[in-house]
């Protein structure tokens, strides 16, 4: 079967790709699809968003999709940005002022702990839906630090690590990530299916 990531993000097009690819005989992003489509995420929850997109992405290509949504949420903020973490300090997307607005918010704060969590669906032409949420826990750290990795990665220090997740490679990063671990899940619910 087919499948096509309701997404067109490089980063997690490349590790939905490698961790489902003996599962689908193709997987596609939506741009090599050829499918131009843009979901309004008026969800309360990660996965009611994530639904809502690889519902309507089925529903366009006849085809399975799969869709993520994912954020930070910090404790000490009562979870946010949570579900607006793309879009904390007003423009979507701006991770510079996303970091400076929640340094901000932090700093008389002595509890830092914080977790990024990513739900994902699967939704069969059939209507069939198989949907798993991962997580990755750990706190923010004061100041940014390392270039890699995108959002708030350079104040993100996992649980039992040192660095930031900014100052990992993309291999590391894919080993402990909220995406990876959310994925995990998914296959071993479609393992059980099978
Ligand atoms: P979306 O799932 O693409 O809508 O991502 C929402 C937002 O959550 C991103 O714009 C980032 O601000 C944040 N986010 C999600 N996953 C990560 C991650 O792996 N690292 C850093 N930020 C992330």
């Amino acid at each position: 079967m087919k499948l096509i990531i309701a997404s067109n993000n490089a980063h997690k097009i490349g590790e939905i790709k490698k961790i489902l690819a003996e599962k689908f005989e193709e997987i596609l992003s939506l741009r090599e699809s050829g499918i131009d489509h843009e979901t309004v995420e008026d969800g309360t929850t990660f996965m009611e968003n994530a639904l809502k997109k690889a519902r309507e992405i089925a529903e366009i290509s006849g085809c399975a999709a799969l869709a993520d949504d994912s954020g930070i949420c910090v404790d000490a903020l009562g979870g946010a940005p949570g579900i607006f973490s793309a879009r904390f300090a007003g423009e979507h997307g701006n991770d510079k002022a996303n970091n400076a607005l929640l340094l901000e918010k932090l700093t008389d704060k002595e509890d830092r702990s914080a977790h990024y969590t990513a739900a994902i669906a699967l939704v069969y032409p059939s209507g069939k839906e198989v949907t798993a949420e991962g997580y990755m826990f750990g706190e923010i750290i004061h100041s940014e630090r390392g270039e890699g990795g995108f959002g708030y990665d350079p104040l993100f220090v996992p649980t039992g690590e040192s660095r930031t997740v900014a100052e990992m490679t993309s291999e590391e990063k894919n080993l402990i990530s909220h995406r990876a671990n959310a994925l995990k899940e998914l296959c071993k619910k479609l393992d059980s299916d099978a």
